[in-house]
């Protein structure tokens, strides 16, 4: 069978995107591992923030707003979102960041000024000698990303998609307008590729014949820790410190902490340093009142970007019926139901499909203008 549309990767990009052409259109979904969330998508902190990113970015992740906050009929059973609020605090030393959070602030998605006496409310296990000044985001809530994967995930099954998990892409052939994609088992054929391989899009890009996009895998490390005796978890909003970028948030009774570390690296199942969990067990210790008693379990995932750190959507300028759905960095959560439907448009020759960005913004193209 030839089917209209392969997806190489079955992470939150692949899933989305699939999702959205299995509407119109067959397709089939190449995942390598026997878990479409292994990597990324699995590994995030599940924030929604609508001002967050470049312009390109706090775009696309308003054009999400409505599929989270009004899903399609039985696309999952519970809220996609839930409130969850973002406090930014800085110390003395960093004061001066705090304007540039301010000006992103948009009616309806308002960044005000708080004061230190409201910030350590707030977070109650913060120290007070090292809040000098605070701003809050209300509208910052959690994403439910196992919903959100599994309702596409489900939604392709549903709309006749095929998706094949243990199933690398190992080789690409294109030969009079079929693509051959060979994995250890099989051959599947399709009349365009649609590369959604997370941190490997440029070794698919490779495998295909097309020039690299300049995709950096950067490493992210995270822990869960006990929250403090007392703390009110469901009303404790995530704390960024701008002044190591690290943060904190409740995650399922716990709460996550991560430095905010970006470390280049190649893409694979990257784990974390022992050194890093040490540095930011020792921060969290230093910067705030929480005890860290035990490290319940640590991780570290990849934030994949280009140098514009804008996401990469469209076909290959050289190398026919190859469709680009990469680089989505430390947003690829949030972006995921705008992204899917513009890439959709596009590949489905509705263009755009209303979308309020440049499509130009995000093409491969730019990337070697
Ligand atoms: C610590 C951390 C915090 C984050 N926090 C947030 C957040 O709060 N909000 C947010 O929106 N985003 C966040 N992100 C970013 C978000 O997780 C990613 O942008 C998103 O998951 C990328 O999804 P993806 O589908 O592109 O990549 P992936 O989930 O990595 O999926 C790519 C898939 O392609 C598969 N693949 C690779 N090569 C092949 C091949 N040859 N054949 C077949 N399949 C292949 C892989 O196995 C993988 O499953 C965070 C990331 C990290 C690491």
């Amino acid at each position: 069978m030839i089917h209209d549309f392969l997806v190489i990767g079955g992470g939150i990009s692949g899933a989305s995107a699939a999702y959205e052409l299995a509407a119109a259109a067959s397709v089939l979904v190449l995942e390598a591992e026997s878990s479409p969330g292994y990597h990324s998508t699995g590994r995030s902190a599940a924030l929604f923030t609508r001002n967050y990113g470049g312009p390109v970015v706090r775009k696309i992740n308003a054009a999400s707003a409505p599929f989270f906050a009004s899903p399609p009929d039985g696309f999952c059973e519970t809220p996609l979102l839930t409130p969850r609020g973002a406090l930014t605090v800085a110390d003395a030393e960093s004061l001066d960041h705090l304007p540039a959070i301010l000006a992103l602030s948009e009616p309806g998605e308002d960044v005000i000024e708080i004061t230190p006496e409201a910030a350590l409310d707030l977070a109650p296990y913060l120290r007070p000698d090292r809040i000098a000044g605070a701003v809050f985001e209300a509208n910052v809530a959690d994403i439910d990303v196992a919903g959100l994967h599994q309702g596409y995930l489900k939604g392709i099954r549903q709309r006749g998609g095929t998706i094949v998990t243990a199933a690398a892409a190992l080789g690409l052939v294109h030969n009079a307008g079929v693509w051959e994609v060979r994995t250890r088992e099989q051959t599947f054929r399709a009349r365009t590729i649609v590369n959604a391989a997370g941190a490997w899009a440029d070794e698919i890009g490779t495998l295909a014949g097309a020039q690299g996009i300049g995709l950096v895998p950067m490493r992210r490390t995270g822990i869960i820790i006990d929250a403090p005796d007392g703390l009110d978890l469901a009303a404790s909003p995530a704390v960024d410190f701008v002044a190591s970028g690290a943060y904190i948030k409740p995650d399922a009774g716990k709460l996550m902490a991560s430095p905010g570390d970006a470390t280049p690296t190649i893409a694979q199942d990257v784990r974390p340093e022992e050194l890093d969990i040490a540095q930011l067990a020792h921060w969290i210790e230093t910067e705030t009142l929480i005890p860290v008693r035990r490290i319940s379990h640590s991780w570290a995932g990849l934030r994949s970007f280009v140098a514009d750190e804008a996401p990469v959507v469209g076909f290959d300028s050289r190398v026919p019926d190859f469709f680009w759905l990469a680089a989505q960095g430390g947003y690829g959560i949030m972006m995921a139901p705008a992204l899917a439907r513009l890439a959709a448009g596009i590949l489905l020759g509705r263009g755009g499909d209303g979308a309020d960005f440049d499509s130009d913004a995000i093409s491969p193209g730019r990337l070697r203008a």
